[in-house]
């Protein structure tokens, strides 16, 4: 898809270096792998920065996911400082050092490049030195080849100072995210930047620059040609990491929603009363809730919710078109699996379970002695009875059912595993049985 990468910013950026006293960030925030890999650096003669979402992080005062590396080192010289080290991709080679469970990536300054991602960039030469040549570079190309000035912070285990090539200092400060360059042509370069912009700015609440954000509506429709698999990826960074309720209401402003869930996004337009849109939010927001309270959460269930309104459409057309209901539902599942996954790579071992989760929803209905000890025990039905739950958002309708099978759970005797069960809030099963929600 690429051709030859442009160069979106040209001018050599300034450094300006902020000293410790001034940014506040402490080694002791640091994970001390990270720091061990930085003083070995140091001390074999290469220059060695912690860079991107940890000295972000720091400075808004998280706790950063992972500390990540950049140096003037190449990977082959990382590999020889550690012995646990070992390289990874082939287009572009980073060096993994290996601390028992943590890993610490450790890139070499790289000059401007597409995208981050090894499949959609640009072509992989057959030449390793062409490669060499033509990826590696300064540091201040590898600073403005990033995507957010807040993103690209070097904090210099030489001096102790965070190396600003681009602003991003002040603008983290002042809470905003701003894209280094030109945005246009960098939403061009790698489309999914535009999803980044949303993502980042819902979880660290920032705000988009108006620079930064007027031209995502324009252009949200060339993330049509980003690899489904990497859309995948953005989605559980979106909705799996603790503000999955901001970054729906921040894909929904930027005009982001009809590419990365369209049938969705159509469904939501054409329901009038917002009731799937509250239950959507509900259920996103139950999500939030069992991140921050480390409680595990499923990707069946969360895409059961993110779809269940275009679920809910298609097979109200289904049955308007006569089918009758259990195989609506089950082509409604179907379709409606097949389109998304054409977007966002979901796997089987995801969308079997949330497809279970839709089709089990009538089956609360069914109150035989027989029926109701089977649904009891099915793998399926914590999950599927939270969505029942959930599903109370949007409509009361089903209230008596939710009443009935809460109480089931407690009294019916059933030979299943499920009985023996667990009111609500308890978490002995694993994140894949259970809802999101709650
Ligand atoms: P998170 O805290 O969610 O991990 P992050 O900013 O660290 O956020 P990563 O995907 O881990 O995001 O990327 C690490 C760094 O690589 C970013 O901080 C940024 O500097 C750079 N980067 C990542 N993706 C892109 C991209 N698409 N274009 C340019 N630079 C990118
Ligand atoms: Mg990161």
């Amino acid at each position: 898809m690429t051709g030859t990468p442009k160069p979106s910013v040209s001018v050599a950026p300034a450094l300006r270096v902020i000293p410790r006293d001034v940014h506040g960030i402490s080694r002791k925030q640091m994970s001390r792998s990270a720091l061990k890999v930085l003083y070995h650096l140091r001390e074999a003669g290469f220059s060695a920065y912690l860079v991107g979402g940890a000295v972000r992080d720091l400075l808004v005062g998280r706790a950063p996911k992972d500390f990540d590396i950049a140096t003037d080192a190449t990977p082959e010289q990382v590999k020889s400082i550690f012995r646990n080290c070992r390289l990874i991709g082939r287009r572009f080679r980073l060096a993994h050092v290996v601390f028992g469970r943590e890993i610490i990536e450790v890139a070499t300054f790289r000059a401007s490049s597409v995208n981050d991602d090894e499949e959609e960039g640009r072509q992989v030469l057959d030449s390793g030195r062409l490669v060499r040549d033509n990826v590696y570079g300064s540091i201040e190309e590898d600073a403005v080849r990033r995507d957010f000035t807040a993103n690209a912070l070097y904090y210099s285990i030489a001096d102790f100072g965070v190396h600003d090539y681009v602003g991003g200092f002040d603008d983290v400060q002042a809470r905003t995210l701003r894209l280094i360059g030109e945005p246009e042509a960098r939403y061009r370069e790698d489309p999914v930047r535009m999803l980044r912009a949303a993502r980042l700015a819902a979880k660290l609440d920032f705000s988009i620059e108006p620079a930064t954000a007027a031209p995502i509506p324009r252009l949200a429709s060339l993330l049509a040609d980003a690899a489904p698999a990497r859309l995948f990826e953005e989605a559980m960074k979106l909705f799996l990491a603790g503000h999955a309720r901001a970054s729906f209401e921040q894909l929904e402003a930027l005009g982001l929603l009809p590419e990365l869930l369209p049938e969705t996004a159509q469904a939501l337009a054409s329901n009038k009363s917002g009731a799937l849109r509250r239950m959507l939010l509900q259920g996103l927001r139950n999500t939030d809730a069992r991140v921050a309270a480390g409680e595990p959460v499923s990707p069946a269930f969360l895409f059961a919710v993110l779809l269940w309104p275009a679920y809910c459409r298609a097979l109200a057309q289904l049955q308007a078109q006569g089918i009758q209901a259990v195989e609506a539902q089950r082509r409604a599942a179907d379709r409606v699996t097949l389109k998304q996954v054409a977007r966002t790579a979901l796997p089987r071992r995801f969308s079997l379970p949330m497809q279970e989760i839709w089709l089990l929803q009538p089956r609360f209905a069914l109150r035989q002695r027989k029926r109701v000890s089977r649904l009891l025990s099915h793998p399926r039905f914590r999950a599927a009875f939270d969505f029942l739950e959930l599903r109370l958002t949007a409509s009361t309708s089903h209230a008596e059912d939710v009443a009935y099978w809460r109480d089931a759970q407690v009294t019916a005797p059933t030979d299943g595993v499920a009985a023996k069960h667990q009111g609500p809030g308890d978490d002995s099963d694993d994140g894949m049985e259970r809802g999101a929600a709650r």
